[in-house]
């Protein structure tokens, strides 16, 4: 229930207009959040790579209306790509497909993921393209896919463990030797596409672990701060990370080419930890102005941060 009322808030236009103009929101936001600006997003990068932490970047923004938006979304990552190089710093980009123009015309999103994934091929840079909700994720594939069939391939996707189709999906992935972040899924998904109950996403999560731990023996590229390797585990739930651990130490796959990736602001002592540990671990980085869903999915995920929300409130 309240996770669902969340969901339902993270897309109301009315919800976002009344919120992004509360200041308390912003700075409550900003523990998830690099900034506004690339400068931000830059010296946060510097700071993770500093500490040892991988990074991806994502300039956020979702849905969007125009063909102008959609056009200068994706002129900013080409912008922003040589900037890294620039100021030192080494981090893989995510990108939301629905942001790159998906619904107003697939073409305009093809085009501009093309062009973001050609220029980052120039620095040697992997795109990851996030996984939305589920009347998305065909399409999704479907540029993933062209991309891939034009000879792409720096281009990657992202599994959700609550969509019951992912155990085919990433069987597909692995078996054209493709990459793939697992996650559990963010979005409010129906009870006919998706895992209603968490134990159902877990299991399903963990089941997905192993068939990208066995893909990895076979093609066990390391991490680098670039690119990710094959198995790419996005979670900060510790059970799932201990299935990880267990059953690559059992296999014999190296530390190096299991990386666990978290979200900028969560469960910080647990990347470290895992750092000391000798594993890659790549923090997602979004900055921009356009927070307010990715917030809300943030406040979805645990009750606590309702809290820690209202909290900024009260403190004016
Ligand atoms: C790198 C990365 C990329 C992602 N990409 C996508 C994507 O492309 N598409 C998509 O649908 N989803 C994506 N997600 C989000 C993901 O699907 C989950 O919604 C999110 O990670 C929470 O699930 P969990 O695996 O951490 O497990 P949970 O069972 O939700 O949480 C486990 C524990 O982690 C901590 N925790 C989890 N979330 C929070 C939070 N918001 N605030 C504070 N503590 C928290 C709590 O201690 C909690 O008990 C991504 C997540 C990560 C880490």
């Amino acid at each position: 229930m309240f996770r669902a009322s969340l969901l339902y808030l993270s897309q109301a236009t009315w919800a976002r207009r009344l919120v992004t103009d509360w200041r308390f929101a912003r700075r409550a936001a900003s523990r998830f959040i690099a900034g506004d600006t690339l400068e931000e997003a830059l010296e946060t990068i510097r700071t993770l790579n500093d500490e040892g932490m991988f990074v991806t970047v994502d300039h956020l923004g979702e849905n969007v209306f125009t063909a102008e938006e959609a056009i200068s979304a994706a002129d900013y990552y080409l912008e922003s790509l040589p900037r890294f190089e620039e100021s030192g710093v080494e981090a893989s980009i995510s990108v939301k497909i629905t942001q790159m123009g998906l619904n107003i015309d697939f073409n305009l999103c093809l085009d501009n993921m093309r062009r973001i994934a050609l220029r980052a091929a120039e620095f040697g840079i992997m795109v990851r393209i996030d996984i939305e909700d589920s009347p998305v994720v065909d399409l999704t594939w479907q540029i993933y896919r062209t991309l891939r069939a034009e000879g792409v391939t720096n281009v990657g996707l992202a599994i959700q463990s609550y969509l019951y189709r992912s155990e085919e999906d990433a069987l597909a992935l692995v078996n054209e030797g493709a990459h793939f972040r697992l996650c559990k899924g963010a979005y409010k998904e129906p009870a006919d596409v998706a895992f209603p109950h968490k134990a159902d996403v877990d299991a399903n999560f963990d089941r997905l672990t192993k068939i990208l731990i066995d893909a990895a023996l076979v093609d066990s590229i390391v991490s680098t701060g670039k690119v990710p390797p094959v198995t790419a585990i996005a979670t900060h739930d510790i059970k799932r990370i201990d299935f990880a651990r267990d059953y690559a130490k059992k296999v014999g796959l190296p530390k190096g080419a299991l990386e666990f990736q978290m979200l900028l602001g969560i469960r910080k002592g647990l990347q470290q930890s895992l750092i000391d540990e000798g594993y890659p671990v790549r923090i997602y980085v979004p900055h921009g102005t356009e927070w307010y869903p990715y917030f809300t999915r943030r406040l979805a995920e645990r009750p606590a941060n309702l809290w820690f929300f209202l909290s900024n409130f009260f403190r004016g």
